[in-house]
């Protein structure tokens, strides 16, 4: 096979026309309207925060008329990164080639920084690069990567309907903390009942872990963590900030008996192989987007695994990004799903497999992204990553 070129990156939005017809009303209303505990409570203001813009799509195609798809989150910003920095780097390049583009990118943004947003603008790029090479060689992108390292994962839930989750069929429930550092000895007594209410429902056979979202510091991660222990967590997550590693280490120290599980906010590589380095955490749940890529989280994995630790990314089943990946990972013995649909609405119909259920904007989930199905899901579809994404519902951006 002669060599394909690249000849054009397009940043694009996505229009799923509207559905047929009506699905399901929700019994209930979504949990994320809890209250849950921020960072910015350490404010007294109503916090602000959230992403700079919303999902965008890239769109690579070769000189064959073959296209590939990624997308990315922060959209406003992400985009004019990867038309004003990205995109002339990648044109012109050999389809295929895509640890060279990942080079090109990682090296071609060192003077301004490569983590945060810009490790989101190059994500979009490498998940469709990955995409376009599964359907030119008409073959499914865990297959590229080395997979299939299992023929179906283990799935576990992310939401505070456990009652609802295990319904679905899922015996494995992570719960989100109520509170933050700020609320003291209120906070810990909150959080433990919550943790006993969550272990009654999901009895006491289940897996229950808590999403602690950056809300302690050492001292208070160390109280909460003693607090409910009688509920045996599976593991506590994200209890400090991202780049506190000397905290990690501490807490690695105060709190031997805890496994601890972080990640999602480490963007490029290079902290989670510092966390490697230092034993600081038993559990690395990189996120697609935030870290730069397919291409960057496998290069993690890999390091990962010779360590002996695990990883799990962050709401992986909730796209086929993420399950492709798990799929062909060796040392992925779980994903998550991020419950992003109230209940009432089935899990086996949020997947827009049906455009029904674009319309209801699960978390995260393109078209054509196989739902958990008794807390399973199996082997992706493809070529490439089988998104199910018609080119017409796909409007360039200028
Ligand atoms: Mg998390």
């Amino acid at each position: 096979m002669c060599a394909l070129r690249i000849t054009n990156v397009q940043v694009c939005s996505l229009e799923v026309p509207p559905a047929a017809e009506e699905g399901p009303e929700p019994t209930a209303p979504l949990w994320g309207n809890m209250k849950q505990g921020h960072p910015m409570d350490r404010f007294s203001e109503p916090p602000r925060y959230g992403s700079p813009g919303g999902l965008i799509w890239v769109k690579v195609t070769a000189e064959n008329g073959m296209w590939g798809l990624g997308y990315t989150d922060s959209g406003s910003v992400t985009s004019v990164l990867i038309k004003e920095s990205l995109m002339s780097l990648i044109i012109g390049q050999e389809v295929g080639a895509i640890d060279r583009c990942n080079d090109l990118m990682w090296y071609g943004t060192l003077s301004f920084g490569n983590e945060g947003l810009t490790a989101r603008a190059v994500a979009a790029i490498d998940l469709a690069l990955w995409d376009l090479w599964g359907k030119v060689l008409e073959q499914p992108v865990y297959r590229l990567a080395g997979g299939p390292a299992r023929q179906s994962m283990e799935v576990y839930v992310t939401g505070q309907d456990v009652a609802w989750s295990k319904r679905q069929g899922f015996n494995k429930f992570k719960i989100v903390r109520p509170h933050s550092k700020y609320d003291g000895q209120a906070g810990v007594d909150g959080t433990v009942e919550m943790v006993a209410r969550m272990r009654e429902l999901a009895g006491p056979q289940a897996e229950l872990m808590m999403d602690c979202w950056m809300c302690y510091d050492v001292d208070y991660a160390v109280q909460i963590c003693e607090a409910v222990r009688p509920y045996r967590m599976r593991w506590m997550e994200e209890m400090l900030m991202p780049h506190d590693f000397s905290g990690h280490r501490a807490l690695r120290q105060r709190l031997p008996w805890q496994t601890l599980a972080t990640g999602e906010h480490w963007s490029t590589r290079w902290p989670g192989i510092r966390a490697i380095e230092e034993r600081l955490v038993d559990l690395i749940q990189a996120d697609l987007l935030w870290i730069g890529g397919f291409t960057e989280a496998k290069k993690l994995a890999h390091v990962a695994d010779a360590a002996g630790i695990p990883m799990c990314l962050h709401t992986g089943a909730n796209d086929l990004f993420g399950q492709h990946w798990t799929a062909a990972m060796p040392n992925t013995p779980l994903i998550e799903f991020f419950q992003g649909l109230p209940p009432g609405i089935p899990f086996d119909i949020t997947g827009m497999a049906s455009p029904y259920a674009s319309a209801r904007q699960a978390y995260r989930m393109p078209p054509g992204t196989p739902t958990p199905v008794e807390g399973k899901v199996g082997l992706p579809p493809g070529p490439g990553f089988g998104l199910a994404i018609a080119e017409e519902w796909l409007q360039p951006l200028d």
